[in-house]
């Protein structure tokens, strides 16, 4: 490895674009492939007060960007019972939250890292990587054009796919089957308006609603993919109007919701890699684990794994043996927490012992 050679980061979600500035604050240099232009649809858009402290530590002004998201005063939970659980924000530190245009968030956090001498190639793939002695000689499209480049070390940031850990041979552990439908809502009075999320659960699965902006709702029930209708003439749509028909508290106007409103259907299962680390690459975010929307942990998570990651690659590059493993083994740990707060969570929903979705939760959980 020479010197001035980067470390190459695949994917320019959360997780790699935080690790790219945290690589830029320690002077080591990063360039991202990113696939897209940030002009796509993302979904994942609650982010907590200590959520909103942690970015403003990694991206100072981030507040200032914050202007443009939707604020979050809390959230509002019937789950277990049909009593309401108000979690407020107003006493946290930060005082609120924010639900975020994920195209915009992830555009600016792009900018942001550019800006910290971070390199940003959209519209970009990777081709291909060869493991040198000094490290790795990778292919990259972009523009219609290739660069053949040598780097220090890769980072795979490509969210859920993990597909460069899957490369160097790493498994995908997933513990249930998880999905979420989802679509953007635009209501033409405030009828739904609300600073407050909205989760509500129901026989085959949970309901979230959220404000995105001023009349704009993202709204999604999150289920199993086995419970989804099957064929090729299955009817989405009236399915998900079918299920919300099932729910109490949702805003009334979403029954109306007609084309040309989008079902958008996301993985949304809790899973991890077997190996989070290999021989000069290391993976985060949702590459190294991703977790149930529900904890409304992911942005944050990415956040974090991109500092540690920073942390860890520096000291390997330094000579340091036992940094990634130290890395992986704290992500392992950080799974198992996260598993045994979710048991608890779905244990909590004892109303519907006969439906398949609760009774596989109350099951506990199962490594497919
Ligand atoms: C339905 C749903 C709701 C959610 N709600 C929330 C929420 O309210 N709050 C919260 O904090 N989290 C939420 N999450 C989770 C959150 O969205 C993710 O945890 C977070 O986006 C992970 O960031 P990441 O950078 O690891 O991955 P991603 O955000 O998936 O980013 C991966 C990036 O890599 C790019 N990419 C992928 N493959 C390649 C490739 N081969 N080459 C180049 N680029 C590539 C993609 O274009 C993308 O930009 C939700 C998730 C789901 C599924």
């Amino acid at each position: 490895m020479c010197a001035q050679d980067p470390v190459l980061i695949v994917g320019g979600g959360p997780a790699g674009l935080a690790t790219a500035l945290e690589l830029a604050r320690l002077h080591i240099a990063a360039v991202v492939v990113e696939r897209g232009a940030y002009d796509d649809r993302r979904l994942g858009e609650h982010l907590t007060p200590a959520g909103m402290l942690q970015l403003t530590a990694l991206v100072p002004g981030f507040r200032a960007v914050a202007d443009v998201h939707g604020r979050s005063a809390g959230v509002t939970a019937y789950w277990g019972s049909e009593t309401a659980h108000y979690t407020d924000y107003f006493l946290h530190p930060g005082q609120h939250g924010l639900n975020l245009s994920r195209p915009r968030f992830d555009a600016d956090l792009a900018r942001a890292a550019e800006t910290a001498g971070a390199g940003v190639l959209r519209l970009a793939s990777l081709k291909r990587a060869v493991r040198s002695q000094m490290g790795w000689q990778v292919r990259i499209d972009r523009d219609g054009g290739t660069d053949d480049v040598a780097v220090a070390f890769i980072v795979d940031a490509t969210g859920r796919a993990a597909t460069f850990s899957r490369q160097q041979g790493a498994r995908i552990l997933a513990h249930d089957r998880q999905v979420a439908v989802a679509t953007f809502w635009d209501c033409a009075d405030d009828v739904g308006a609300s600073t407050r999320s909205l989760v509500e659960t129901v026989e085959n699965g949970w309901w979230y609603c959220a404000a995105v902006g001023p009349l704009r709702h993202i709204c999604m029930f999150v289920t199993d993919d086995d419970l989804l209708p099957r064929g090729p003439a299955r009817d989405l749509r009236g399915w998900w109007l079918d299920q919300l028909s099932r729910a109490v508290h949702m805003p009334r106007g979403l029954r109306d919701i007609s084309p040309p409103c989008e079902f958008i259907t996301r993985s949304a299962r809790s899973q991890r890699l077997d190996v989070a680390v290999g021989s000069g690459w290391i993976a985060v975010g949702d590459a190294a684990m991703a977790f149930d929307p529900l904890a409304s942990q992911g942005i944050v998570k990415a956040v974090d794994h991109g500092r540690r990651a920073a942390a860890a690659i520096a000291a390997h590059l330094s000579g340091d043996e036992a940094s990634l493993e130290q890395y992986a083994l704290q992500v392992e740990r950080e799974y198992i927490g996260y598993q045994d707060t979710r048991t608890q969570y779905y244990g909590m929903e004892r109303r519907w012992p006969r439906s398949l979705f609760w009774s596989r939760r109350s099951a506990g959980v199962a490594t497919r």
